[in-house]
């Protein structure tokens, strides 16, 4: 098997070939068709994730290099273990890498993301930049048959944490306005699957014009660029408050619109990874009965919901460029760039055996 990965902080992906392994007994060996490329992708190579206030996660103490990058894979199943039952070699799926421990409680209830001991694959286990990948139980294959699988990569990682955060807002009522602060990939799937579950009444905001008539282009109601407007012209606009607000950037000056703009009992879903602080004045977050979520990717379960969404044709997936998984490492330098428009993904059938 072929695969790229990070064999030095901060250096170019080098490819790395070894023995395509065997499935042990509850594994599943997927030959791989596609693997989406993601912003978080450029931070892992870097070795560490900026956390703002010149503060740095850093993943050089606990994870072990090398490391094949990659959280958006797609393939075709090639092996399965002695365990595994109702698993076909040759069925296509998507893989869940949200792999959390398997035994606390959470991941009993089917919410790896919530592990405290997740150990995501192209982190901190071995990623989709690669023609094979292990998957060490079935119950994080997401069956995507019937839709197109360069495209359906990407909601592994983008597609389902946009999910959970819509999800986080609840079901959508008459004359609620949600606001999406940030129109960029993650922001317009935001916008689709807030359509696609019912919302009429959304104001798309960016400090970017021509990301905001992307926006306006997709169906919104209102957009307003955030150099000039903020809190009172959202307020406006929502008519007497946003019900909602879904903070894909993640940074100090848009989470301030949050408690201001929002109505009481709204909530305000934060997202991005900006990156700072933010202050929050107590009595009004209780006075006005406001909630205040974080949400990060998601699970197995709202994966399959999300591919249930574009089976119905209640959610149409972004195109997205494809490119062989020798472009891997051009494709991040591309992203860091800030050169690319819509998704990449790697083809990873492009490479030879
Ligand atoms: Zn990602
Ligand atoms: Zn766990």
């Amino acid at each position: 098997m072929q695969s790229y990965g990070v064999t030095e902080w901060g250096k170019p992906l080098q490819q790395i070939v070894r023995e395509t392994p065997a499935p042990g007994p509850n594994e599943v060996l997927v030959r791989l068709s596609y693997c989406g490329v993601c912003h978080s992708d450029v931070h892992v190579r870097q070795g560490y994730f900026d956390m703002g206030g010149g503060v740095k996660n850093s993943l050089a103490d606990r994870v072990k290099l090398p490391v094949v990058l990659g959280h958006e894979p797609i393939g075709v199943v090639a092996a399965v273990g002695a365990e595994v039952t109702d698993v076909r070699v040759g069925d296509t799926y998507m893989v869940n890498p949200w792999i959390g421990c398997g035994k606390c409680a959470v991941c009993q209830q089917g919410q790896d993301n919530l592990c405290e001991a997740m150990a995501a694959m192209g982190i901190a286990r071995p990623g989709g930049f690669s023609t094979h990948l292990m998957v060490p139980d079935k119950r994080y294959l997401v069956d995507v048959k019937g839709i197109d699988p360069a495209r359906a990569a990407v909601l592994a990682c983008s597609g389902v944490t946009a999910y959970s955060a819509v999800q986080k807002l609840g079901p959508p009522q008459a004359g609620q306005c949600v606001a999406v602060l940030g129109c960029g990939g993650l922001g317009l799937i935001g916008i689709a699957i807030l359509q696609a579950l019912g919302h009429t009444n959304i104001i798309a905001c960016d400090i970017d014009d021509a990301k905001l008539e992307t926006a306006r282009a997709a169906g919104v109601q209102h957009v307003l660029n955030l150099k000039t407007g903020g809190a009172a012209q959202l307020l406006a606009l929502a008519k007497g408050g946003l019900s909602g607000m879904i903070d894909f950037v993640g940074a100090p000056a848009t989470s301030a619109l949050a408690l201001p703009s929002l109505r009481k009992g709204g909530r305000f879903v934060s997202v991005g990874l900006f990156g700072g602080a933010t202050t929050i004045p107590l009595v009004a977050l209780a006075m006005r009965e406001v909630a205040v979520l974080g949400s990060a990717v998601g699970s197995t379960a709202q994966m399959r919901e999300l591919v249930e969404l574009v089976r119905s044709g209640h959610l149409t997936l972004p195109a997205v460029q494809v490119r062989p998984l020798a472009q891997a490492e051009q494709s991040l330098q591309d992203l860091e760039a800030g050169h690319v428009t819509g998704r990449i993904v790697l083809d990873t059938l492009a490479q030879a055996e």
